[in-house]
């Protein structure tokens, strides 16, 4: 029988890597719920002010990991986004070294988002948020890898499309997998174009389950109708390479002809960025989920 297992923002990680030890070890299709910290790692006071006492924080910490029984090197590892909670205060700044069109130095200061009621509000607009998980991933095959970088792996991927409700597909490359989740986001728009979405705590419900005898290169996420690869590189000329490969591999496999395949993604799929302001780029590529068989 499945039971309910949390994960307290106090088991925080900065990489992921196969020699971390598990916070929590769970069956084939348990819910776990992670409690996550802000990218701060509650360095940001409700006041707006930056503790910046060096080694105090961990940067963009990932709560766990997870060991999930059974999931060994080779198998997927399907995230069921069950429910996304966030706190009520959120932030964004401050702005030294951040946005993608060569502003520099700290004119952004911090500035903090009361969220309570579900909506943002800014120069007078008021919008809701829609809360999206920044982080994300499993332990890498090789070295750990710091929870700013994307990869293989998922991690820093800041995919607006990891919200409640998605499922998220890992390759599992290490046992146990080592499930890990922070950094989210009342709200971002892809491409998360200052470095800042609005970063909040929360608390993540998911349910995992471990596929046997498929693999992936990179992570897929199926929200709503609508299935993305998700592919990190140095460029997002690689991303967009990288993310339609894998995508045309998954149509051929599901009995499209090689052709129209090709054709079909160049009518029906599209290329969206992630974000374009950490060490490596991620991009996705997407394509509704009605047609990833041929009708015939
Ligand atoms: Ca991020
Ligand atoms: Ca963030």
């Amino acid at each position: 029988m499945s039971s309910v297992i949390r994960i307290s923002s106090s088991d925080v990680i900065g990489t992921m890597d196969k020699n971390n030890r598990p916070a929590a070890y769970c069956n084939d299709g348990d819910t776990v719920i992670f409690e996550t910290k802000d990218c701060s790692d509650g360095a940001v006071s409700p006041d707006g002010t930056r503790d910046q006492t060096p080694g105090k924080f961990v940067g963009n910490p990932a709560t766990g990991p997870l060991y999930v029984n059974g999931a060994e090197p080779g198998d997927i590892l399907e995230v069921k986004i069950i429910s996304l909670k966030t706190g009520k205060l959120g932030f964004m700044g401050p702005g030294k070294r951040v946005n993608v069109f060569g502003l520099v130095e700290a004119d952004y200061p911090v500035r903090i988002f009361d969220v309570s009621d579900g909506q943002v509000r800014i120069g007078g607009h008021v919008f809701p948020a829609d809360p999206m998980i920044g982080v994300i991933g499993v332990a890498p095959a090789g070295e750990g890898i710091d929870t700013f970088t994307p990869a293989a792996h998922g991690g820093n991927m800041d995919c607006t499309r990891i919200r409640e409700g998605a499922a998220v597909y890992f390759p599992v490359s290490a046992p146990g997998a080592l499930l890990a989740m922070g950094d989210l986001h009342a709200a971002m728009g892809d491409g998360e174009v200052s470095w800042y979405g609005l970063e909040i705590p929360g608390e993540v419900t998911v349910q995992v389950r471990v596929i046997k005898g498929k693999t992936l290169r990179w992570p897929v996420v199926v929200d709503g109708k609508t299935l993305a690869v998700i592919a990190s590189a140095k460029t997002t000329d690689e991303c967009c390479v990288l993310a339609t490969e894998q995508l045309y591999d998954i149509l051929t496999s599901r009995g499209w002809d090689r052709t129209e395949a090709l054709y079909l993604m160049s009518m029906k799929c599209d290329l969206r960025v992630c974000q374009i302001v950490d060490p490596n780029m991620t991009v996705r590529a997407e394509i509704s989920t009605e047609y990833l068989q041929p009708k015939n």
